[in-house]
C-alpha cells in the first residue's frame, strides 16, 4: 500500500507515518510538504490513498481534494485536520471526500481505522463498478435493451442498448414521446413474478419498422411496483422466418403446379391449372397465358384469371403488334413495366389494361424447344417493384407451362397420328378382306367348275385303260397311266381346295366335342391306311372335352394323323401318340410322331397353302392339309403350332376352348 501524506507540518507528518507503519506492515509513504512535491506526486501517480491536512500554507485541503479527484476519481482521500469546520467537512464530502477526521493524538487511532475502511469501501466499490461495467458491456453486446418502468407512470431507466435498439439518443427522447410509455410501462395483465412475453412491431424515429421481443416482469423495489423488462431486436429472425414461410409456400405452390399440370391434358386445362396455382404466389390482380402464332402474327388468350373484373377473355385474339414487344420475348427476356402511368403505352393491350386501372405489367416468355410459343402475363393495379423472388416465380411458371404445353401438343399430334394410322390399317384390312374373299370365291368356283370336266376326263381315261389298254404299245400305255394319275392328283387338289375355301365361306356352328369319341371315329376311318403302314397309335386318356365345330375338328385331326404316319422314313414303323393338356381355359391336343421331322426354318411355312417340303414322289400330297388345319382352328377361335427336330419326329398341337359341364 502506498500512502500520500500531505501536510506542511513535518511533525504531524511524522506522527501520521508512525501510526501507519504501526498499523500496516507493507506500507510505503510519500510525503508532500511543498507544492512542487505535490506536483511530482500527482505526475507519478503512485499512491493508493491520500491523507491531507486542510490548512496548508500554499493551498487548502479542499483544493488538494478537488485536484486529486479530478485526476484519480477512484482513489480515496481522507482529510485529517484541526482547522476545519462543519461547513468545510460537508463541502469536502460533496467533492468526493472519503472521510474527515479531527487532528489530535487521540484521533490518530481513528485515522488508521478510517484508512482501512476507506480502502475496503473503495475496493468494494471498484469491484461493483467492475461487475456493473461487465454486465453493461455484456448487455450492450447482446443488443438486449433493459428498462425499468413504473406501471402507467413512464420509463425510469434504460440501458444504452435499449436506446440503440429503438434508434434513440437519450431517455429524454422517450419521455417526450407517449408512444413509448404505452408500449413499455403498461402493467396490463402483468402479475407479480409472472413473466410476460410479447412480440411487437415498432416504428423507429427514422421511420423504419422493426420487430421487438419484449419480456417483462412486475417486481417491487422499495415498496414500489416496477416493470423490469428486456427488449430485443428480432427483425432479422422475423424476416428469416417470413422468408422461410414464403419459400415453403412457394415450394408448395410450385409442387401443386407440377401436379396439376401433370393431371391436365389439354393446353387450356394446363394453363388454367397453372394460373390457379400461381395466383396466390404473385402480387397481381390479373394473370393470363397467351399463345402466339408467329406465322399469322396473332396472339390468342388461352386462359385468364382475374378477381377484379378486369376485362380480358379466353379466346380473344390480337395482332402480335398490339400485344407487346415480341422481339424481346424471343430473346428469352421478360418485359416489365412497373408503372404504366409513367410510360408511353406503346401497345393497344397495354393501353386497354391501363384504362382498367392496371399499372404494373409483366410478360414472361414461354419458350418450348427454343421457340417462343407464348407468354405468361401478369398485371397489378398497384405500381410497385417486383422482388427477385417474384421474378423467379414468374419464370418458373413460364418454364413449367412451356414444357407442359409442348407435351400436350405432342400428345395431341400422336393421338392424331394414331387415329390416322388406325384408319389406314382398317382401310387396308377391309381392302384385303375384300380381295381375299373375292379370291376365295374365285378359287371355289374354279375348283367347283373344274370338277365336272375333270370327272369326264377321269371317266374317259378309265374307259381307255380298261378297254383299249392292249391296243396301245408300252409307251402309249405308260402315257395313259401318267394321264390317269395326273387326273387323280388334280382331283385330289380340287377336293382339298374346295374344302379349304369352304372353311372361310360357311358358318362353323360350335358345340361341345367329346374328343375321345371323335378320335376313335377318325381312327376307324383311317384304319386301312394305318394297317397298310403298320402304324401304332396310342391315345393317352382321358382326353378333355372342347368346344368346336365337329366336322372341322374331325377334318383337322384326320389331316394331322394322316401326316404323322405319312412323313416317316422308309422302313420305320410309324408310332403316333395323342394326348390332351389343360392350359388356362383351353385344351391343347398333341399329335406326336416318330417321323422325319421338320427343319426349324420351315416350321411356320408349312401351314401355308401349297407349301410342301418334299417331292410328290417321295411323299405324295397337295400341300393344303395343314392350311386347312390352321384356317379351321383359327375360325373356331383356337391356335395351332408345331415343335420338331429333324430326324426325331414332330409334335403338332391344336388348342380350343375347354368345355366345362
Ligand atoms: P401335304 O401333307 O399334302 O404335303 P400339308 O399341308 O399337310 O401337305 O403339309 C405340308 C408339308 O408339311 C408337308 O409337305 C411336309 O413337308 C410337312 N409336314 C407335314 N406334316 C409333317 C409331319 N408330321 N412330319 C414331317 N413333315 C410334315
Amino acid at each position: 500500500m502506498h500512502i500520500l501524506i500531505i501536510d506542511d507540518d513535518s511533525n504531524d507528518r511524522f506522527m501520521i507515518i508512525r501510526e501507519m507503519r504501526r498499523e500496516f506492515s507493507d506500507v510505503q509513504v510519500e510525503e508532500v510538504g511543498e507544492p512542487e512535491e505535490f506536483e511530482q506526486a500527482l505526475a507519478a501517480g503512485q499512491f493508493d490513498l491520500t491523507i491531507t491536512d486542510y490548512q496548508l500554507r500554499w493551498t487548502t485541503g479542499l483544493e488538494i481534494l478537488r485536484t486529486l479527484k479530478k485526476r484519480f476519481p477512484d482513489r480515496p482521500v481522507i482529510m485529517f485536520t484541526n482547522t476545519g469546520t462543519q461547513e468545510i467537512a460537508v463541502e469536502a464530502m460533496k467533492s468526493g471526500l472519503d472521510d474527515y477526521i479531527l487532528k489530535s493524538s487521540k484521533h490518530l487511532v481513528r485515522l488508521s481505522t478510517s484508512v482501512r475502511s476507506v480502502l475496503e469501501r473503495n475496493e468494494t466499490r471498484r469491484r461493483a463498478s467492475f461487475y456493473e461495467n461487465r454486465l453493461q458491456s455484456l448487455l450492450n453486446q447482446l443488443n438486449v435493451g433493459v428498462f425499468r418502468a413504473i406501471p402507467d407512470g413512464g420509463l425510469l431507466e434504460v440501458n444504452s442498448a435499449f436506446l440503440r435498439v429503438l434508434g434513440l439518443n437519450s431517455l429524454e427522447e422517450i419521455r417526450s414521446n407517449s408512444n413509448f410509455d404505452a408500449i413499455f410501462s403498461k402493467a396490463g395483465d402483468l402479475t407479480p413474478q409472472h413473466r410476460r412475453e410479447r412480440e411487437l412491431k415498432f416504428r423507429r424515429a427514422d421511420g423504419s419498422l422493426i420487430w421487438l421481443a419484449v419480456n417483462e416482469t412486475l417486481n417491487t423495489t422499495n415498496g414500489e411496483a416496477v416493470i423490469d423488462g428486456l427488449i430485443e431486436d428480432i427483425t432479422g429472425r422475423k424476416r428469416a422466418e417470413e422468408s422461410l414461410k414464403r419459400y415453403a409456400t412457394r415450394l408448395r405452390t410450385l409442387q401443386e403446379l407440377d401436379r396439376s399440370i401433370l393431371r391436365a391434358i389439354l393446353p387450356t386445362e394446363i394453363a388454367e391449372a397453372a394460373l390457379a396455382a400461381t395466383y396466390p404466389l404473385l402480387p397481381c390482380q390479373i394473370l393470363d397465358v397467351t399463345l402466339f402464332d408467329l406465322e399469322t402474327q396473332q396472339a390468342t388468350v388461352l386462359a385468364v384469371l382475374s378477381n377484379d373484373g378486369i376485362d380480358l377473355s379466353v379466346g380473344e385474339t390480337f395482332p402480335l403488334s398490339d400485344f407487346c414487344n415480341i422481339e424481346t420475348l424471343q430473346q428469352n427476356q421478360a418485359l416489365l413495366i412497373e408503372n404504366l402511368a409513367e410510360q408511353p403505352r406503346l401497345y393497344l393491350l397495354q393501353q386497354r389494361l391501363f384504362d382498367q386501372g392496371i399499372h404494373l405489367i409483366m410478360n414472361v416468355p414461354v419458350i418450348a424447344q427454343g421457340q417462343l410459343i407464348g407468354s405468361f402475363n401478369l398485371g397489378a393495379i398497384q405500381p410497385r417493384s417486383l422482388t427477385d423472388e417474384d421474378m423467379d416465380n414468374a419464370y418458373e411458371v413460364a418454364n413449367q407451362l412451356a414444357i407442359a404445353i409442348e407435351q400436350s401438343r405432342m400428345r395431341e399430334e400422336l393421338h392424331r397420328y394414331t387415329e390416322q394410322l388406325e384408319q389406314l390399317v382398317s382401310n387396308r384390312t377391309q381392302q384385303l378382306e375384300e380381295a381375299n374373299s373375292a379370291l376365295e370365291a374365285f378359287a371355289y368356283s374354279i375348283s367347283h367348275d373344274l370338277q365336272e370336266p375333270l370327272r369326264a376326263m377321269r371317266g374317259f381315261a378309265s374307259i381307255l385303260l380298261e378297254e383299249y389298254d392292249t391296243a396301245l404299245n408300252s409307251v402309249g400305255q405308260d402315257l395313259l397311266h401318267r394321264l390317269a394319275s395326273s387326273v387323280e392328283r388334280m382331283d385330289n387338289l380340287l377336293v382339298d381346295l374346295l374344302a379349304y375355301s369352304r372353311l372361310s365361306r360357311v358358318d362353323l356352328p360350335l358345340q361341345p366335342i367329346n374328343l375321345k369319341l371323335l378320335v376313335r371315329q377318325v381312327l376307324t376311318q383311317l384304319e386301312p391306311s394305318l394297317q397298310e403302314k403298320q402304324a401304332r397309335v396310342t391315345v393317352v386318356e382321358p382326353l378333355l372335352e372342347v368346344v368346336g365345330n365337329y366336322r372341322t375338328v374331325e377334318q383337322v385331326i384326320t389331316n394331322l394323323l394322316t401326316n404323322s404316319i405319312k412323313f416317316v422314313a422308309a422302313g420305320v414303323q410309324p408310332q403316333v401318340r395323342l394326348w390332351t393338356q389343360r392350359r388356362d381355359r383351353s385344351v391343347r391336343l398333341w399329335v406326336e410322331d416318330n417321323g422325319i421331322g421338320i427343319q426349324p426354318q420351315h416350321l411356320e411355312r408349312i401351314f401355308g397353302v401349297f407349301e410342301r417340303l418334299h417331292s410328290i414322289e417321295a411323299y405324295p400330297g397337295t400341300g393344303i392339309g395343314l392350311a386347312i388345319v390352321r384356317k379351321g382352328i383359327e375360325r373356331m377361335g383356337g391356335q395351332v403350332g408345331v415343335e420338331s427336330e429333324v430326324g426325331q419326329g414332330s409334335r403338332f398341337w391344336i388348342e380350343l376352348p375347354e368345355f366345362f359341364k
